[in-house]
């Protein structure tokens, strides 16, 4: 009987003849297999009679090079995978450990056929899976991954399982998730009270339950979502009402591509991230329909969807025959729910109904959110589905590294050899429970990826809990300025780290000189960095107060134009607001602490066009101003005067101040003549572009610069975003927009682990 083992040789094992020597051992003695080098040193794998894999080791302790030293054998048994021929095979580019471990895979045609095919041993089971599909990363408890490293060790494999999981023909040859209606994974539901709810039909008491406009707690792949009938308003009011979820957008899931072409547009690259294996929730331009509630995606023209990811999803949607909200089962705010044994007690007043199961989640997993601008995929969250997909450095870190991002869209960031891991989405970084999710996260990633950590790096700011944590760890810590961090995010999806003219348009982030930044052009030369350009600060009175207040900003905007006016024309515009009491923390500079962020501008603006004086989730004003102006302008493109453009100033000195105090009087002078925000909306936007052109002219002809990177959350706003990046590229720049990586918070622990590797003596 044939055995497979596989050999880790560590000590002087590289550039030592250690390969061909192994090479022809294993050929001499007839053994099938392998052998490559790694990061840490020899893999072997051969398959063969025992005897001879014995031999294998013998050998080759005798037959060594006088150069080389093997320091540590470490063997495993695998399973023999009837392999012939020994090849040595080309190094991988990426850590052996970092690759065994796969994303989460949505439901493949096959299974989907199985699913469908009454004659099939798992016809109708919602946990069919193959090589090909189902979960990966979620049920992974620790590496190497195999069976009884998943939360499918509690499942036994059944006679029919089993053989198809040794048959090397079959599709479900090493399968760890490997499962059918007799050994799997299997449904169950809960009452309101987490009681059983015994049925005969798990799945059409759910449906009925979604057709009587109840909301039903799923548990999923990554997590719970919170499931109603997106076109019965009440189901949707009171979910809202019930999650205190009050107007930020839910997603929705719908059965297949032609019913979401029902709701909104869809292009060809929007139809293929939809239907990607990764199957992430892609927001999109939402069609004229009265088939969903208005109330999903509040003030906006957009919708995010998605299509089922796994084959419980595929039943649910079939069985029902709805489109479904599918949002994140938690409280606003909070992680989302995923283990068995928080569901209920976290989710007992919000859910009518749970349909559980009993295969545990391991790590959860949000929904991952993407966009296509300019033709582009840009990640809005990347989460399940796409991580742990390394993302490759150039040259190889001499140490590993942790770094531990900002404080929104928290993620953190692992690094060894030439390999980046960014880890899932954790959400904000503001409380205890998240940081509890960021730690176990963590260790979780060290253990999957092998990585102890050497050196850290974190933001600037020193009050982010990643950054105390960051220092706590003892190891020494690299503080990176946030916009950089953004920067080298972006550059390196392209590898090319060669000199770069960065807009970093943003809500804030702490810059060196201790104010808050977030409109900057960075000249950016690897190490070497400054800012180029900025938008002229503005004092945010209330500090945080004034981000989730933006009429606070309207009344600093209009303080900081200087003209007596000012004062009256904000008593007029917000009078119900204590407009004296925030003019004198001004005037006695008072809790205003500066900001150039971009998103502060957006703010300011929204307030004094009338679309938003508080807001109920992060950048909602500016969110509101762009859907406006969308609708009032479908197919903005902005050139000199079309819409006319409001003034911006542009400065001369060191770094290029762009003044908005002009533009600020002129919004209030429409919109005191009743132009309706998207009107006003539209002319700011073409203002800021323009401007924004004409600073990155001026900067390209100062320092011979061509390449321009756009990267922060503010660009998450596509009539920006796409109007800037078309124009520069009209005007024959090259442009540099980050596609995998997160362009808001959520790439900034990848920036910093690139700052790491640049600093790296
Ligand atoms: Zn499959
Ligand atoms: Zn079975
Ligand atoms: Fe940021």
């Amino acid at each position: 009987m044939n055995l497979r083992r596989s050999y880790r040789l560590r000590g002087v094992v590289q550039g030592v003849g250690m390969r061909p020597t192994i090479y022809r051992l294993a050929t001499q003695l007839g053994l099938a297999g392998f052998v490559f080098n790694d990061g840490q040193g020899v893999i072997i794998e051969a398959e063969g009679p025992v005897e001879k894999l014995d031999d294998l080791l013998v050998r080759l302790q005798s037959e060594l090079s006088p150069a080389a030293r093997i320091d540590e054998i470490h063997v495993e048994e695998t399973l023999p995978i009837a392999g012939t021929g020994f090849r040595i095979l080309e190094s991988p580019r990426e850590g052996i450990r970092f690759t065994r471990i796969s994303r989460d895979l949505a439901t493949c045609d096959d299974c989907l056929r199985e699913l469908h095919d009454p004659t099939d041993r798992r016809y109708r089971y919602p946990f069919i899976n193959c090589t090909n599909c189902g979960p990966r990363l979620t049920i992974i408890r620790d590496v190497p991954y195999d069976r009884p490293r998943t939360t499918m060790a509690g499942f036994a494999m059944c006679p029919d399982c089993l053989r198809e999981y040794h048959d090397p023909q079959d599709r479900r040859f090493h399968a760890q998730p490997n499962a059918c209606p007799v050994c799997g994974p299997k449904l169950f539901l809960l009452k309101a009270d987490g009681t059983t709810l015994d049925s005969d039909d798990t799945l059409e008491t759910v449906a009925q339950a979604l057709r009587q406009g109840e909301v039903v707690a799923v548990k999923g792949l990554g997590g719970v979502h919170l499931a109603c009938n997106a076109a019965d308003s009440q189901a949707v009011t009171s979910l809202r009402s019930r999650k205190f979820r009050e107007e930020k957008p839910f997603a929705l899931m719908v059965s297949d591509l032609n019913h979401a072409r029902q709701l909104a547009f869809i292009n060809d690259q929007e139809a293929e991230l939809l239907t990607s294996v990764a199957r992430p929730i892609v927001i999109l331009d939402r069609k004229p329909n009265d088939v969903i509630d208005d109330g999903i995606s509040p003030g906006l023209g957009t919708l995010g969807l998605m299509l089922p990811y796994t084959p419980l999803h595929t039943l649910l949607l079939e069985s029902c025959g709805l489109h479904l909200v599918m949002t994140s089962g938690n409280l606003s705010e909070e992680p989302i729910a995923f283990r068995d044994d928080e569901i209920v007690p976290r989710l007992k007043g919000i859910a009518d109904l749970f349909l559980l199961h009993d295969r545990p989640i391991h790590l959860r997993a949000d929904d991952s959110v993407v966009r296509v601008v300019n033709g582009q995929c840009i990640t809005l969250r990347r989460s399940r589905g796409y991580v742990p997909d390394p993302i490759s450095l150039p040259k190889p870190l001499h140490r590993p590294i942790l770094t531990c991002g900002a404080e929104l869209k928290s993620t953190f960031c692992l690094g060894r050899d030439k390999q980046l891991i960014l880890s899932h989405h954790i959400g904000d970084l503001e409380n205890l429970a998240a940081l509890e999710a960021f730690e176990t996260g963590l260790e979780h990633f060290q253990r999957l990826f092998y990585t102890k950590p050497e050196a850290i790096a974190c933001d600037l700011h020193p009050d982010y809990l990643s950054s105390q944590y960051a220092r706590n760890t003892g190891l020494p810590v690299l503080e990176v300025q946030h916009h950089y961090a953004h920067t080298l995010a972006c550059l390196a999806e392209t590898g090319d780290f060669s000199p770069v003219l960065s807009w970093t348009l943003d809500g804030v982030g702490l810059g060196t000189d201790g104010t808050l930044w977030g409109g900057e052009c960075l000249l950016v030369d690897k190490l070497d960095w400054r800012p180029m350009a900025r938008l002229r600060p503005i004092p945010l009175p209330g500090g945080e107060k004034a981000i989730r207040e933006p009429w606070r900003l309207a009344v600093a905007a209009l303080w900081s134009s200087d003209s007596e006016e000012a004062k009256s024309l904000a008593m007029k515009l917000f009078p119900g607001r204590p407009v004296a009491t925030i003019v004198s923390m001004l005037e006695k500079g008072l809790n205003c602490p500066l900001s150039t962020g971009a998103g502060r501008l957006f703010d300011a603006v929204a307030a004094l066009a009338g679309v938003r004086e508080e807001i109920v989730y992060e950048g909602q004003a500016a969110i509101l101003l762009e859907a406006m102006t969308q609708r009032h302008y479908p197919e903005i493109v902005i050139s000199r005067n079309d819409p006319p453009s409001y003034s911006m100033t542009i400065g001369k000195g060191e770094i290029i101040e762009m003044d908005w105090r002009a533009m600020m009087g002129q919004v209030v002078q429409d919109r005191l003549e009743d132009l309706p925000p998207g009107e006003i909306g539209a002319r700011f936007h073409a203002t800021l572009v323009n401007t924004l052109l004409e600073v990155t002219r001026a900067l390209s002809n100062s320092t011979g610069l061509t390449r321009i990177a756009l990267t922060g959350g503010v660009f998450q706003n596509r009539l920006l975003l796409g109007n800037l990046w078309r124009g520069l590229e009209k005007a024959g720049f090259t442009v540099l927009v980050p596609s995998q990586i997160p362009l808001n918070d959520g790439g900034i622990a990848l920036g910093q682990a690139v700052a790491l590797w640049l600093a790296q003596k």
